[in-house]
């Protein structure tokens, strides 16, 4: 049911090692090697290649809203291919790395959701700006995707050590996330732009990172390590864009729900960024509570639990105490048999992504509200697997105060 890049694009495609997670958390400091679609031999120094461009700046300033590429100045030589074309021979600690690591995690971001899509998804600026520049390093605190551009700056971890946006996958892939949403689910002509369609942005970019880091095998593993197959506890798949192992810049699983958030109904211009962050959290944890039922639901078709297990543990989600006796059980089956549980978290992630990817095709931006979203993703949930989850997805939507105007 789910499926492997690395095992699809092997022999074919171009090496690249990325690291998971921030290498600032123990278990990814080593970066994994991956296989990317990016035809042997295909790339050229920087890396680039027909679609985007790397450059790591000596000393730029930030884009602001009125710039644009190419930037001119001064930069560190380009990584350059190995002898076989591949690009996992550039070790982490030299300057090229940074590069590196950047575009490999948009071209491994881009090929997951080109899968999910059904094809090629061109950049929204195309027309404008031919190859999307890629800007390893800036002094700054954030990072963005614009118009023919994506820059990445760097912050400061728990011990005060500026760790490069360009090294964190999930921050990458957030940005990745911009440009996918952009092109897929379209651009609101003036004056019909809605917060809900900025907060929507937002959920939907978390949703590319957590779905992108899940193609990871470290990663996966480590979930399911440090959860032991309960998905609900606090671990790193709750977490976006880390820092450090207690410091996140977004989470998604969370119990926000949209009533609570006072602000929603002002307009977008009346809003800062962290409130429009803010307000794409209940949609991003509606879809988190999805993605568990479809777990759980993938768990009851491999036989790992019954659907009277099932629905006693879709009764404790949400729920703080991790010591249910439900939960206690799930626990002891991952220690059984592991291999299970990581298939049915590999056929979890695909089902969203498909269903995700589907649903913003659908989407119209003008006048976007969460309604709309709900709806589109109920309709190709329906057009995948009938009634079969319907019910359970109007739930996840329900609780967060998000109803689908069907
Ligand atoms: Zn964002």
């Amino acid at each position: 049911m789910s499926f492997s890049l690395s095992a699809y694009f092997e022999g074919s495609g171009t090496r690249f090692r990325l690291h998971p997670q921030s290498p600032v958390l123990e278990d990814f400091r080593e970066p994994e090697t991956v296989w990317l679609s990016s035809p042997r031999g295909s790339l050229a120094p920087g890396p680039s290649d027909r679609r985007m461009y790397a450059l790591t700046p000596i000393a730029k300033r930030p884009y602001l809203d009125e710039d644009c590429p190419p930037y001119c100045g001064p930069v560190h030589p380009p990584a350059m291919p190995g002898p076989d074309g591949h690009f996992d021979h550039v070790a982490p600690d030299s300057p090229a790395f940074l590069a590196v690591h950047m575009f490999g995690s948009i071209r491994r971001v881009l090929d997951i959701w080109e899968v999910y899509s059904g094809g090629p998804v061109p950049w929204h600026f195309q027309m404008s700006f031919p190859r999307l520049e890629l800007i390893a390093h800036v002094p700054w605190r954030n990072a963005h995707f614009g118009s023919g551009y994506c820059e990445c700056g760097e912050d400061a971890d728990d011990a005060g050590v500026m760790r490069p946006f360009a090294l964190n996958f999930d921050i990458i892939a957030h940005e990745v996330g911009h440009g996918l949403v952009f092109a897929i689910a379209g651009i609101p002509p003036v004056g019909t732009l809605t917060t809900d369609y900025l907060a929507f942005h937002e959920s939907a970019s978390d949703l590319v990172a957590i779905v992108s880091a899940l193609h990871f095998e470290s990663f996966v593993d480590h979930i399911l390590r440090r959860t032991k197959g309960d998905l609900h506890a606090e671990n790193e798949l709750n977490r976006i864009g880390e820092l450090s192992g207690t410091r996140q810049i977004r989470s998604a699983s969370n119990a926000l729900r949209l009533p609570d958030l006072a602000y929603r109904g002002k307009p977008p211009d009346q809003l800062t960024g962290h409130q429009i962050h803010e307000l794409g959290q209940p949609l991003t944890g509606a879809f988190f509570d999805i993605g568990v039922e479809f777990f759980i639901a993938r768990l009851v078709a491999l036989g790992v639990v019954t659907p009277a297990e099932a629905a006693l543990l879709r009764e404790v989600q949400g729920v703080e105490d991790l010591d249910t006796a439900e939960r206690a059980r799930i626990r002891a089956r991952y220690l059984q048999d592991p291999a299970l549980f990581r298939r049915a978290i590999r056929d979890a992630r695909d089902m969203l992504g498909l269903r995700l990817a589907r649903s913003w095709h659908r989407l119209r931006p003008q006048n976007l509200h969460f309604g709309d979203v709900s709806r589109c993703f109920l309709i190709s949930d329906r057009e995948l697997s009938g009634s079969r989850y319907t019910e359970n997805i109007r739930e996840c939507f329900a609780w967060r105060g998000i109803i689908a105007d069907m």
